[in-house]
This record gives structure tokens, C-alpha cells and sequence, in this order.
């Protein structure tokens, strides 16, 4: 198998770009890729200061990476959710690559906010499950780390939004489809967010990893298990399988029709009263769920 560009040895097919590239051809490749979907989306501009969300796997260290191959100023956000030791693990990885690239990595810790409890007790206590709770948590803390910084950036892939718009369209969730773009415009103290990996797909995020070097951690979170984007993403695999193309076709054919679920009126946002968080209500749900949390400590 011979690389397209160069000639020589390939060591990777793409089928979905009928192309086979060697190592270096595909780090070009991806990079050039990269930088092309920044360009079209328009998800940043030169110059701008950019805080990845970096939670110690494979798509976001490689965010991170590509980001600062291409010149941006970006530091990294780790959040450390408290969930055992898969968030030890993560936090070295991010630690380690930080170190490495010689670049600046801010952690922010959930425990300090809510009483010295981490992800498991909080959604325990709030009767909520791990995951609505974690995300929450882990947007409120996006916001207010970004506020030192234009844009954040966070890896969200191919697949990811493909398995998203999946279960958004399964369920009519016109709201959350209006909301799936792969940039959202800041508002005030809500700081504008970008996913610049949109179209590149989850094993091509892994191979730039692999040939990068990229010391990334490669357990998942517990808590995905058994969770439905995981089916969503083995049908769309499948599908991709049978008809190479497929998720990049969805996806931008989705991204062509996305204005059509865009609301008219975006929702009226008011400061939160104890914290000045943006929100539609009086106090934002953070600090409800902190005061409920904290409630029973
Ligand atoms: Fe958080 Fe883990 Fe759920 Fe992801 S899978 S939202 S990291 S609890
Ligand atoms: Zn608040």
C-alpha cells in the first residue's frame, strides 16, 4: 500500500477520502484539515488567546496539540471530576503533556466547590445521575476558567457529533439540535465555545495521537458505560463500514440545514444572583445544585 502524496510506505486507509497516507503525509493531512475547518466555520482568528478543555484523552491532548502546531496561543483546562482513579490518571496525562510542550495547564478542582465531594457523592446526594451532573459542573467551570481568554476550545470529533445529532433527531430535540453547532457565540460572561475536530473522525484522532506520540489515557470514564451515544455510535460505525462517507455526509448535511432549528428568539439571560453567572433563572442551576449539595454535607 503506497501513500498518495509521497510515494511511500502507507500506513493508514482512509477510506472515506479514498486515500492512503504515509505517517508524516497524515499528520499534514490532519493538520491541514484542521486548519481548513477553522477557516470555513470561522472558529477563530488569528491572534486569539484559547483555553482547551483537556480531560486527558486522546482528542483533546491532540486538540491541543494541533492548535499549538498551528501557532494559536492555547493553554489547557483540566477539570478534575473526583472520579477515582480514572481521574488520577487522566490529570497526570494532561499534567505530562503540559510539561512536554512546555505549555500552561490551569486545574480546576470540583471537590473545592462542593465541600470536598467529587462527582459520584454530589449526584448521590442531588439525586441525579453522574453524568447530568458532571456536565453541568463541568460547563459552569468551563465559563468561568474562559474568562481570562477569548474562545474555548474543546475535542469533540467526527463521531461524537454524529452520535449526538443521531439522538437528537431520534428524539426530536429540536432545542439541543439548534444548539449542536460547532461554534456558539459568547454571551457576556458565557465565552464563546469551538470544536475544531468536527471533521475528523475518532480513529483518525487516534492514529495523530499514535504518531504524535501523544501519552493519552485510555480508559473511559465508568460512568459512559452502557450509555446510549456508545449504540449510536456502533450503528453509525456500521453504517460508515458498509458506505464509507456516511458520517461526513451527515454531518454536513447538517450543518447546511442546522439554521432551520435555530429559535427565532434566543432565551432571555439575567445574571445569577449569588454568583452573576448567565441564566434564565433567578439563581443558576450551579448554585442550586451547590446549595442543595452543600445542604446535606
Ligand atoms: Fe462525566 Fe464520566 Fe459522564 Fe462523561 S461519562 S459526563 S466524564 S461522568
Ligand atoms: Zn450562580
Amino acid at each position: 500500500m503506497k501513500c498518495r502524496m509521497c510515494h511511500g510506505r502507507a500506513v493508514i486507509k482512509l477510506p472515506a477520502h479514498n486515500l492512503n497516507l504515509c505517517e508524516n503525509c497524515f499528520v499534514t493531512f490532519l493538520q491541514r484539515r484542521v486548519r481548513r475547518t477553522i477557516g470555513s466555520l470561522r472558529l477563530l482568528s488569528p491572534g486569539e488567546k484559547v483555553l482547551v478543555a483537556v480531560s486527558g484523552g486522546k482528542d483533546s491532548l491532540s486538540l491541543w496539540d494541533l492548535l499549538l502546531e498551528l501557532g494559536y496561543q492555547a493553554e489547557g483546562l483540566y477539570i478534575d471530576l473526583g472520579i477515582g482513579e480514572y481521574s488520577q490518571k487522566s490529570e497526570e496525562k494532561a499534567v505530562s503533556f503540559a510539561q512536554r510542550k512546555g505549555a500552561r495547564l490551569h486545574i480546576q478542582r470540583v471537590k473545592d466547590y462542593f465541600g470536598g465531594l467529587a462527582i459520584p457523592e454530589i449526584a448521590r446526594r442531588a439525586k441525579r445521575t453522574s453524568c447530568s451532573v458532571c456536565g453541568l459542573v463541568k460547563r459552569y467551570l468551563m465559563n468561568q476558567s474562559g474568562r481570562c481568554f477569548d474562545v474555548i476550545a474543546t475535542g469533540h470529533n467526527l463521531d461524537d457529533e454524529v452520535s449526538f445529532l443521531l439522538g437528537n433527531l431520534l428524539n426530536w430535540q429540536t432545542d439541543a439540535l439548534a444548539r449542536q453547532a460547532p461554534s456558539l457565540p459568547d454571551r457576556e460572561s458565557l465565552r464563546r465555545k469551538v470544536k475544531p475536530l468536527v471533521l475528523c473522525s475518532e480513529r483518525e484522532m487516534a492514529a495523530y495521537a499514535l504518531i504524535r506520540g501523544i501519552d493519552y489515557i485510555l480508559d473511559e470514564c465508568p460512568y459512559s458505560q452502557g450509555s446510549t451515544s456508545l449504540l449510536y455510535k456502533s450503528a453509525l460505525n456500521r453504517l460508515e463500514q458498509e458506505s464509507p462517507g456516511t458520517k461526513l455526509r451527515f454531518y454536513q448535511g447538517f450543518l447546511k440545514s442546522r439554521l432551520a432549528f435555530v429559535a427565532k428568539e434566543e432565551p432571555e439571560l439575567q445574571p445569577c444572583e449569588n454568583c452573576g453567572y448567565l441564566t434564565t433563572t433567578q439563581i443558576c442551576s450551579f448554585c442550586r445544585l451547590q446549595q442543595r449539595v452543600l445542604e446535606r454535607v
